[in-house]
C-alpha cells in the first residue's frame, strides 16, 4: 500500500486529493492535512465582500466529504518536511501541528511515499507597512476577510446615505503583488453596488495597482480578440473603467499604509500619497514557511524552496533577462528536481520567474505584477500531479503521462461586474496559453482564437453557475468528476 500525501485542501490541493482517491482505490492512502475546517471557493468571496452572498455561501466542511471518499484528513498545518527520513525514522515523513482546540500544538509526523504540497499562499501583509485587515486596510482573499470587508463597506454607504462623499481604493497593496483580476473585480461590484444604492455620485473609485499599464493582470498584457477586433487588454480594462466611472493610477508600489492614508512610490520614483475612506489592496503573496531538513537533521530549505517560499518544481530557473525567457522555463509535471516523489501544484510551486516584463522605480524598487495563479490552472495542476503519481504507483514506473505547463494551457477569467440575473455583468477574458509563447504566436504571443475578451450579462450568469458547479464538484457529489477543471 503507497500512501499520498497532500498539504493543502484549497482549489489544487483539494483537486488533487479527489482525483488521486479516485484513480487509487481502497487499496492505497491519500492523507490531506490542512488547517481550515472547511473548504472555500475563493473566487465567490468577492460577492461576499459587497454583501451578495454570505460566508456560508462560499464554504463547506472537509471531514464529511473526505469521509465518504475515504481520504483521511488531519486539521492541522504542515510545519517541516523530511524527505530523507531522520536518524530514528528512514521513511520520508512531514511533521504536522494540530490547530483544532482539543489537539492543539500537538506534533505529528507523517510518512508518505509521495508528497503533494498544495499550501497556497501565505498573504503577506507584512510586506507593507500598515497593510492588511488587522491594520489599516481591507481584503477579500479569504471569506472570514470578506465579511468584514462588508461590514466596513456598509459604513461607508451609511455615510453616503446621509449625503457625505467617500473615496474608495482598490487595487494591489505592494510593489510584488499578484491577483488583479480579483481586486479589478472587487472595484466593478462596488461600483455596481453604489450605482444600484443611486450612491455612485458621492463616490470616488479609485484603481491603484503595480501593473505597468492597465490590463497586465501580471500576464504581460494581452491581445484579445473583442467583437471581431483584436484589441489589447489595456484598452479593454480601460474601457470598462470608464464605463464603471473608476479613475486608475498605475505602476505603482504601495509602502506604507495609515489609517485613511496611503504611502506610494511610482516607476518614476516619485513617493506620494493618497487618502480614503476604504481601501481594499491584495498583499504580496509568498510560500507558507515549510522547512525542509536532510536525514542529518540538517536545514536544506533553500534547496527545495525558492528565495520566496514557493516549492522548486522542474522549471528552469536559470537567472536570464527578459529578452530571452521562454515558454520552455515553465513547468509541466511540478516534480521537485531534488526528490522525485514530492511535488508542488497551485500557488505552490516557484514560477521561473515573472510573465510581465520586470520593472524597477527610478529608486530601484521592483514595481511588477507578478505571475497569476488562477483557480483554473491551480486545479488542473493538481489533477495531473494527482493522475501520474496514482499511475506510477499502480504501473510500478517513473512515467509523467500528463503534463500542464501555463505555457502550453489557457485559462478562462470571468471578472463579475454586477450581480442579479437581470442586471448583472461581466467580462470574460480567455488566454491561451496563459504565458504567452512567442516562438509558436509571433505575432501576439498567444492563440487569438482562443484569446477573447466580451463585456455581457452571459458571462454573469456564466459565473454564477460556475459557482455551484464547482461547490458541487468539490463536494464530490454524484458523477462529480464529469465537472471539468
Ligand atoms: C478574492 C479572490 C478572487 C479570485 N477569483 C478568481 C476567479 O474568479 N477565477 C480564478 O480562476 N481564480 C480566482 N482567484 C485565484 C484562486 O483563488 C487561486 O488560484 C486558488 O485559490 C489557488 O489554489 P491553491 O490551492 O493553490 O491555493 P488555496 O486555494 O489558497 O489553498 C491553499 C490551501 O493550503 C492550506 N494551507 C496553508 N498553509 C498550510 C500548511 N502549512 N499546511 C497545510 N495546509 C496549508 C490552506 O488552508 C488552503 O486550504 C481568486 C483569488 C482571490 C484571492
Amino acid at each position: 500500500m503507497a500512501r499520498v500525501l497532500i498539504l493543502g485542501a484549497g482549489i489544487s490541493g483539494h483537486t488533487a486529493a479527489l482525483a488521486a482517491k479516485r484513480k487509487l482505490g481502497k487499496q492505497h492512502e491519500v492523507v490531506v492535512v490542512s488547517p481550515n475546517s472547511n473548504y472555500q471557493w475563493v473566487p465567490s468571496n468577492i460577492w461576499v465582500g459587497v454583501g451578495r452572498m454570505t460566508t456560508k455561501q462560499v464554504i463547506f466542511p472537509l471531514a464529511p466529504v473526505y469521509k465518504k471518499q475515504g481520504i483521511i484528513f488531519k486539521q492541522a498545518k504542515a510545519v517541516s518536511i523530511h524527505p530523507e527520513g531522520d536518524a530514528s525514522n528512514p521513511k520520508q515523513f512531514v511533521k504536522i501541528q494540530y490547530v483544532t482546540d482539543i489537539m492543539k500544538g500537538q506534533e505529528e509526523s507523517v510518512e508518505y511515499d509521495y508528497l503533494i504540497n498544495a499550501t497556497g499562499p501565505k498573504l503577506n501583509f507584512e510586506a507593507t507597512e500598515g497593510l492588511g485587515p488587522d491594520l489599516n486596510s481591507h481584503s477579500v482573499c479569504t471569506y472570514d476577510h470578506a465579511d468584514k470587508t462588508w461590514e466596513e463597506l456598509q459604513k461607508c454607504f451609511a455615510k453616503m446615505e446621509k449625503g457625505e462623499t467617500q473615496r474608495f481604493v482598490i487595487g494591489t497593496g505592494n510593489g510584488m503583488a499578484t491577483c488583479q483580476g480579483a481586486a479589478f473585480e472587487y472595484s466593478l461590484n462596488i461600483a455596481f453596488e453604489l450605482e444600484r444604492r443611486k450612491l455612485l455620485h458621492l463616490a470616488e473609485i479609485i484603481w491603484i495597482s503595480n501593473e505597468y499599464e492597465l490590463g497586465d493582470f501580471g500576464m504581460g498584457g494581452a491581445y484579445v480578440k473583442q467583437g471581431g477586433y483584436v484589441t489589447p487588454t489595456k484598452i479593454f480594462a480601460e474601457s470598462i473603467f470608464k464605463e464603471y466611472g473608476v479613475n486608475w493610477i498605475v505602476g505603482s508600489a504601495v509602502q506604507k499604509v495609515e489609517p485613511g492614508l496611503l504611502h506610494y512610490e511610482n516607476i518614476e520614483g516619485e513617493k506620494l500619497t493618497l487618502s480614503f475612506d476604504f481601501a481594499m489592496l491584495i498583499p504580496a503573496f509568498s510560500g507558507v514557511g515549510l522547512k525542509a531538513y536532510n536525514k542529518e537533521n540538517e536545514d536544506i530549505t533553500a534547496q527545495i524552496f525558492a528565495s520566496n517560499g514557493f516549492m522548486k518544481v522542474d522549471a528552469d530557473y536559470t537567472p536570464k533577462p527578459y529578452e530571452q525567457w521562454r515558454a520552455s522555463d515553465w513547468p509541466s509535471i511540478y516534480q521537485n528536481p531534488t526528490y522525485e516523489n514530492m511535488y508542488a501544484c497551485g500557488i505552490a510551486f516557484a514560477p521561473p520567474h515573472t510573465i510581465s516584463k520586470p520593472m524597477i522605480s527610478k529608486n530601484g524598487t521592483p514595481i511588477t505584477a507578478t505571475a497569476p495563479r488562477t483557480g483554473m490552472p491551480s486545479s488542473v495542476m493538481g489533477k495531473i500531479v494527482a493522475e501520474n503519481i496514482a499511475e506510477q504507483i499502480k504501473t510500478g514506473t517513473k512515467e509523467h503521462k500528463h503534463r500542464a505547463s501555463m505555457a502550453g494551457m489557457g485559462a478562462a477569467c470571468v471578472i463579475s461586474a454586477g450581480y442579479g440575473f437581470a442586471r448583472g455583468k461581466a467580462a470574460t477574458m480567455t488566454v491561451f496559453p496563459v504565458v504567452q509563447d512567442w516562438e509558436k504566436y509571433p505575432k501576439w504571443g498567444r492563440n487569438l482564437k482562443y484569446t477573447v475578451g466580451e463585456m455581457g450579462r452571459a458571462g454573469h450568469w456564466f459565473k454564477w453557475a460556475m459557482h455551484y458547479m464547482f461547490m458541487y464538484k468539490a463536494k464530490a457529489k454524484p458523477l462529480w468528476w464529469l465537472i471539468p477543471e
